[in-house]
């Protein structure tokens, strides 16, 4: 073969390319394994994040960019993080969280005009602290005459994630934590009311990785969300698993997807209180679930049934502890200002059924109990958190996911009574029950009835998710699909590694 000089050239100059991008290559890998070798600075409580915090840091214009740049984050993560280094971004996220908490939840209440200062730095708390890290991944293994196998859990790749606007950076704090700890990177989806705080909490999330030695964009967001968007992520090659915490419209659209999803969806929590209740204890903690953050929680209790025997002593110690009675013109005042007819004949709340009468009005949801007095003209002379009222069954503040601070309550004759009611009001969520009892048979009779993920017994909502209750906490509760309360070990692959015994088999 005669090699003319062009043809030299050529081989020259693809030679020299091929050196070029090797040398890069490795650059960029000893770059990524020295970073895994960092860990966060000790005890660092300081802000990673200014108040004007700017630049990207995993936020994307566009879908396509932020999945990308996920994908690519994910693969440096998975070869070349430790658990250790895992660990330590685990670790500098819960740390930028309490250290941020105060401005985080500023900014919650600013955009989303939800719920309460005090309560969201609660539920930032409880996220920092309670989210499981990788101690949540637990391999499984079985040894005997034929050898060893064991079972790993191992990382989905990309993760697609929706997040409510109810709990919109609690939400992204505590998947971001169980992802990272399982090996996956995140793309978010989130409320569009929420994509400010988002945006800053997504940004500090990435600050603190890149502090503690970790790879950028592992997790990432759209900075402008909408279902396009969201379409985008989902059709996208490179997302592996997705996950949704929303209404039940979200839910159903992830599991329409053909891809594998979890979804964490509506609640409408009953409580029943018995007569063998300690019924001042049931009203304080009635109080204390039903009014956190103004009752937008899912966990949240949203109606109480109570055996007429000892329903007035109820009321009378919830009008004790800071709730306010309305009567029958309040509550049609109420209801005049905070339900409109649904004539649109479309569903929203805790169904998807469209042919529900009334809708909570948007402007109403998660407002102050204060403010609703206020609006009805009435001084009541002192701090109250929550409104009760009571009502029939077919009542809409029994029916809807109304996620205000306003609780009816219903008279019912016996037990019996109680269960089947509450179990028609949860709707079929199997979300959240709640039972103030000290009879051990009653109790199981409607935790069986009732088949809920979450069942407190003679405790406030908040003791489901871990807050003053023991376990674990999270912001993705996936009923529907039946994950129950998700941690690092849900966002997994279970993965068989087998040993056999081989040559050294004895025989
Ligand atoms: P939402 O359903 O209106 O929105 C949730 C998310 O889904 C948002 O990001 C929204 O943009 C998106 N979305 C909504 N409908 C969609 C559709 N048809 N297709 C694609 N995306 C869609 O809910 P919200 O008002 O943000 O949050 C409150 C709801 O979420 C309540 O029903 C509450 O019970 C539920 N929730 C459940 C959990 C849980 O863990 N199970 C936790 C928090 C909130």
């Amino acid at each position: 073969m005669n090699l003319t000089e062009a043809d030299v050239q050529k081989i020259i100059s693809s030679v020299m390319t091929n050196i070029e991008k090797k040398l890069s290559d490795t650059a960029s890998v000893s770059a990524a394994s020295a970073a895994s070798m960092a860990v966060p600075q000790a005890g660092s409580a300081q802000p990673v994040v200014a108040a004007s915090a700017g630049g990207d840091h995993g936020v994307f214009d566009r879908a396509e960019d932020a999945v990308k740049a996920a994908y690519q984050a994910q693969a440096v993560f998975v070869q070349n993080y430790k658990l250790e280094a895992r660990e330590a971004i685990i670790s500098a996220i819960r740390q930028a969280t309490l250290a941020n908490k105060q401005e985080l939840a500023q900014m919650i209440v600013a955009e989303t005009k939800l719920g309460k200062l005090a309560d969201k730095l609660a539920k930032l708390e409880l996220t920092a602290a309670k989210t499981p890290g990788t101690e949540d991944l637990k391999t499984l293994a079985f040894s005997g005459d034929d050898g060893l196998t064991i079972v790993e859990q191992g990382p989905f790749g990309v993760i697609g994630a929706v997040t409510p606007v109810t709990n919109p950076v609690e939400t992204i704090i505590n998947n971001s934590i169980g992802m990272i700890a399982s090996g996956n990177a995140v793309v978010f989806n989130v409320h569009p009311s929420s994509k400010k705080c988002s945006a800053f909490a997504v940004q500090m999330i990435n600050q603190a990785i890149l502090a503690a030695g970790g790879p950028e964009n592992l997790v990432t967001m759209v900075k402008e969300p909408t279902k396009e968007t969201l379409e985008q992520i989902v059709a996208a090659p490179e997302t592996k698993l997705l996950v949704g915490t929303g209404g039940p419209g979200l839910v159903k659209a992830l599991l329409s997807s053909g891809k594998k999803a979890i979804g964490a969806g509506a609640g409408n929590p009953p409580v029943i209180v018995d007569e063998t209740a300690d019924i001042e204890h049931a009203a304080k903690e009635i109080i204390k679930g039903a009014s956190f953050d103004n009752n937008i929680l899912c966990i949240a209790e949203k109606e109480v049934f109570v055996v007429d025997s000892v329903a007035d002593d109820l009321i009378y110690h919830m009008m004790n502890h800071g709730a306010y009675r309305l009567d029958q013109q309040e509550l049609d005042q109420v209801m005049s200002f905070a339900l409109e007819a649904n004539e649109q004949q479309v569903a929203r709340g805790c169904s998807l059924d469209t042919k529900r009468v009334f809708h909570t009005v948007k402007d109403w949801i998660g407002k102050d109990a204060m403010t609703f007095l206020d609006k009805l003209g009435v001084n009541p002379g002192k701090e109250v958190e929550l409104l009760i009222c009571e009502v029939d069954f077919d009542h809409p503040f029994v029916q809807l996911e109304q996620m205000m601070p306003v609780l009816p309550i219903v008279r019912v004759r016996n037990l019996d009574e109680a269960i089947e009611l509450a179990v028609k009001a949860e709707h079929g969520n199997r979300h959240t029950a709640l039972m103030h009892s000290r009879n051990v048979e009653h109790l199981t009779r409607f935790a069986r009835a009732i088949g809920t993920t979450i069942f407190v017994k003679n405790a406030s909502s908040l003791a489901g998710v871990g807050f003053e209750g023991e376990g674990h906490t999270t912001m993705t509760i996936a009923g529907p699909t039946g994950e129950g309360l998700t941690s690092a070990r849900t966002f997994t692959r279970q993965r068989r590694c087998v040993l056999a015994e081989g040559a050294f088999r004895i025989v």
